[in-house]
């Protein structure tokens, strides 16, 4: 049975690992630190399926699809959240995304709500209901961190090993074959690696010589208290810039806007205070609720992006059992379960050709 090594214990790696087990190949998860240390730690878990592009929607939809289905399984030790998602297009890019929620809504619960409906429901939280948003009321967040320990438990009742504390240096090759990976603990030998190391991962690519696109962008995320709101949906604004969704456990709202900053260090870092208040002035003009609020924390981490040239879940050119699983651009939770069931199905294209399969 061929062996796979995956680099990187976030909820896209544990996915990669948990696909791969339950369909019987040999895994093993590698984590430098804990599982669900990276960005994947401090991620919101917007789970929802609308994006202005429709080959992502799907992709996003599968992601929906997976984790509402492993919340309901008795024992699971997961929640899905279905705060509902509301999406504000852009005012040029209203009509094709009012048309593109239309052809979603044939398989999806996805709606189009006109500004007049947005007052209707949301008036209370909205100053701005221009130009209408896509509604999506079965949507929500799931715990990431949460999602991550019952997927690598799963994957490791079926027979996967998980190394944490183990980083990878680097990874082995004969030529353009893959051997295996060279970590604290020694070299371990493998058929392919799939590389999900969140930010770290262009390193590793960088090592072995791979040109990619692959760079890092500093997502600031502020929590706003905001006394008497309650049932605030996760929302996307692409007119003012922001993203976010409740915070019912603390009375407060998760708002983020754009930082602009690129290649910063990976992990956690403090939060900055200019950008709270840029973040608060975005917000003042959608939110009927910033004026006089508190924000009191948040969280503000580097996140892997690709210009796209990098793409998920597909061979490095050159290394056909070497896969990228990383430059998610802020999506790698609704993403997930499209990169784990992608890199399984070009694993099986890769690995059949050498020495065994990794089944669909
Ligand atoms: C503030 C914030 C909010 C977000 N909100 C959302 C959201 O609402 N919805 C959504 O879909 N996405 C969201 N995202 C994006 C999402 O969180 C990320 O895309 C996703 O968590 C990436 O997961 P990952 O497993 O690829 O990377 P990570 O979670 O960064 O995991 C990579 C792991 O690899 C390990 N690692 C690194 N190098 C090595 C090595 N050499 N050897 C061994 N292990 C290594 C790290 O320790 C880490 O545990 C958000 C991101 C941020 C920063």
């Amino acid at each position: 049975m061929p062996r796979v090594a995956v680099v990187g214990g976030g909820l896209v790696g544990a996915l990669v690992f948990h696909r791969l087990s339950l369909s019987g190949a040999d895994v093993h998860l590698l984590e430098r630190h804990r599982l669900g240390m990276g960005a994947t730690g401090v991620s919101g878990g917007v789970v929802r399926c609308f994006d202005d592009d429709p080959e992502t929607a799907w992709r996003n939809a599968i992601g929906w699809r997976f984790f509402r289905q492993l919340a309901r399984q008795p024992g699971s030790g997961v929640r899905f959240q279905p705060a509902g998602f509301l999406y504000f297009p852009a005012l040029d890019r209203a009509p094709a995304a009012r048309h593109l929620a239309g052809e979603l809504s044939r398989e999806l619960p996805v709606t189009w709500l006109t500004p007049d409906l947005l007052r209707a429901r949301f008036g209370h939280l909205l100053a701005d209901t221009s130009p209408g948003a896509v509604w999506e009321p079965a949507s929500g967040y799931v715990a990431p961190v949460a999602m991550v320990q019952a997927v690598v438990a799963a994957g490791r009742a079926a027979g996967g090993q998980v190394w944490e504390g183990t980083e990878v240096h680097a990874v082995e090759r004969d030529g353009a074959q893959i051997t295996g990976v060279r970590t604290t603990a020694g070299v371990l030998d493998a058929d392919a690696v799939v590389l999900a190391a969140g930010a770290r991962t262009a390193p590793l690519l960088d090592a072995l010589g791979v040109e990619h696109d692959l760079h890092t962008r500093v997502i600031q995320v502020d929590l706003c208290a905001v006394g008497g709101v309650t049932g605030h949906p996760a929302f996307i604004d692409d007119l003012y810039d922001l993203h976010g969704r409740g915070d019912p456990a603390s009375g407060s709202v998760y708002l983020g806007h754009p930082t602009g900053l690129r290649d910063a260090p990976c992990g956690p870092q403090p939060l900055d205070a200019a950008q709270t208040v840029r973040t608060l002035r975005a917000g003042a003009a959608r939110f009927a609720w910033t004026s006089g609020v508190r924000p009191h924390g948040g969280v503000r981490s580097a996140e892997c992006y690709t210009a796209g040239r990098t793409l998920p879940a597909r061979s490095v050119p050159g290394f056909p059992a070497l896969i990228t699983a990383a430059g998610l651009n802020g999506a790698g939770i609704r993403l997930g379960p499209w990169v784990a069931d992608e890199t399984a199905r070009v694993l099986a294209g890769v690995l059949t050709t050498t020495r065994g399969s990794v089944a669909r």
